[in-house]
């Protein structure tokens, strides 16, 4: 049962087919792990909490830099300096209060996320690095949670989902040992760029929530912005895969 204030603010989402009173139900239910608060997680966290996710795990072990603020819409001038993950708990409180917002300002890593992924429903990859991607998938892989991966560097984005066991993941698509010669700070990057991608993230999360299965999981997507094109192509799980490979093993 959704309250008058709930009503009220949810009310041109509540109109959708898709979501009315049950969706919106399954939404304030939902706990999400948003890992990194920079360009993708920027718009994803404030679009979770303006439709009234329930709880959001807000991570990040940064603090604000002036050359953050192309991109990073949670963040203004007299942020500079201050932990990412106080000031966009601070932000998205008062955006929307009927959430409820943790902020773990720690960098997570391979030892850390085990326990903050199995408190949520959903973990979303907003992390600027390979190394910390590869930790999300296997923390989720091994707790058989979903998972919505973004990555942007230069004009290209890339994104991708995984909702369930027998579905790729990140390793199927680049191995464990993959070291990456693109970054933010190496190659540049475009503010408007990790927008789309981080509101297709929140897109994604808000449709995976509500039950509805992605289109995504299982291909890969990828944006090219100087041309405005998209690219798909499917990709298969890997049956040698070395972080999901045994779980399609025993399902075959
Ligand atoms: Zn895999």
């Amino acid at each position: 049962m959704l309250s008058d204030a709930e009503y009220l603010r949810y009310g041109r989402q509540l109109m959708l087919a898709e979501v009315g009173e049950a969706g919106q139900a399954r939404l304030g239910n939902a706990s999400v792990l948003i890992v990194g608060l920079g360009g993708l997680g920027s718009p994803l966290a404030l679009y979770l909490a303006g439709a009234g996710v329930g709880t959001l795990w807000l991570a990040d072990g940064d603090t604000v830099d002036s050359s953050n603020l192309p991109r990073q819409i949670l963040f203004d001038s007299e942020a500079i300096n201050r932990s990412k993950a106080e000031l966009a708990r601070e932000r998205l409180a008062a955006h929307n209060p009927l959430v409820e917002l943790i902020a773990i300002n720690q960098r997570l890593d391979a030892a850390s996320l085990p326990e903050f992924v199995a408190e949520v429903d959903l973990v979303i990859d907003c992390c600027d690095n390979l190394e910390t991607r590869q930790a999300i998938n296997a923390a989720c892989v091994a707790q058989h949670k979903p998972w919505i991966s973004a990555a942007a560097a230069g004009w290209q984005g890339q994104l991708m989902v995984r909702e369930r066991a027998g579905q790729a993941c990140y390793a199927c698509l680049y191995p464990p040992d993959t070291r990456s010669a693109e970054s933010c700070a190496s190659s540049g990057i475009i503010g408007p760029l990790v927008g789309v991608m981080g509101s297709l993230q929140a897109l994604e999360a808000v449709r995976l929530l509500l039950g509805k299965p992605s289109p995504v999981a299982g291909t890969v997507r990828r944006f090219d912005a100087l041309a405005q094109q998209w690219q798909h192509f499917t990709l298969p799980a890997n049956p040698d895969c070395p972080v999901c490979g045994s779980q399609h093993r025993t399902r075959s």
